[in-house]
């Protein structure tokens, strides 16, 4: 399929549209994440409300992906199949969806306690979340690929976290991952230029301890390889002139948490 990294405003409205339902997508999840629900649970979830808005969920069959949700526990850093193991008190979930709509993909992720989790593991989701969005103020026309990851980088090394290098962010639009690689490290001014209408997916994987990760026998399960745990914050945003334009939304998640005394 041909692939323009610059996109129309009429295409960029398409992947807002996806990217509207993946958010209301990603809400309907954090309503049930709690102790005892099991991630197979949680991505039947997902999986009807996306095809009851006659949408599809990206990932689900995307290279052989089993499922509508990567459902990634603990030390699972991203790319975990659902399963019946029911979440416990302590535990971390990241949930990473994709929709695909009108021709076009959205893809976000989101990393929730459950339950009661200790302080650094409240930090670690926090500050993740924090370096994604200071790789989004740097998402602009006439800046790098190697501005964003620099950004993230720096700010998450300097707790001490790793930052996982084997895995990217990546252009979105017709395909759910298109060039440009954008990288969670990297030197500034270094990389893919950056211009105005193009559509990337900036997604920082930082863990808690060394950055070195190993795939499972299912050929999918990223892990760290010290078992402590990762955390994993995406969205889909259009460059612009000045500021990002953030497709995706975690407005309808965090109302959710709210209810719950919960802020991220
Ligand atoms: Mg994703
Ligand atoms: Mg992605």
């Amino acid at each position: 399929m041909k692939v323009n990294l610059v996109k129309t405003e009429a295409e960029i409205e398409l992947i807002r549209q996806s990217s509207l339902l993946l958010g209301k997508t990603h809400a309907e999840v954090a309503k049930h994440i709690r102790p005892g629900v099991t991630t197979r649970q949680l991505d039947k979830i997902a999986e009807d409300f996306i095809r009851s808005h006659n949408a599809l969920p990206s990932f689900k069959g995307y290279g052989g992906f089993p499922a509508t949700l990567c459902t990634s526990v603990n030390e699972v850093v991203v790319h975990g199949f659902p399963n019946d193991i029911p979440l416990k008190e302590g535990d971390i979930v990241s949930i990473d969806c994709g929709v695909y709509m009108n021709g076009y993909h959205g893809d976000s992720a989101y990393t929730y306690p459950v339950g009661e989790i200790s302080e650094d593991l409240m930090n670690l989701l926090k500050r993740t979340k924090q370096s994604l969005y200071f790789g989004i103020e740097k998402a602009v026309h006439g800046k790098r690929t190697g501005d964003i990851g620099h950004v993230v980088q720096s700010y998450s090394e300097s707790f001490g976290y790793g930052v996982v290098r084997d895995l990217v962010g990546h252009g979105v639009g017709k395909n759910l991952h298109e060039k440009p690689d954008v990288p969670n490290y990297g030197r500034k001014g270094t990389g893919h230029k950056l211009e105005s209408g193009m559509t990337i997916a900036i997604e920082p994987m930082i863990t808690l301890g060394k950055r070195h990760i190993d795939i499972d026998n299912d050929g999918w399960t990223i892990r760290t390889i010290d078992g402590k745990a990762a955390a994993h914050y995406e969205h889909t945003v259009a460059i612009r002139k000045d500021k990002a334009e953030i497709l995706t939304t975690f407005e309808f998640i965090e109302e959710e948490l709210k209810k719950h005394g919960i802020v991220i």
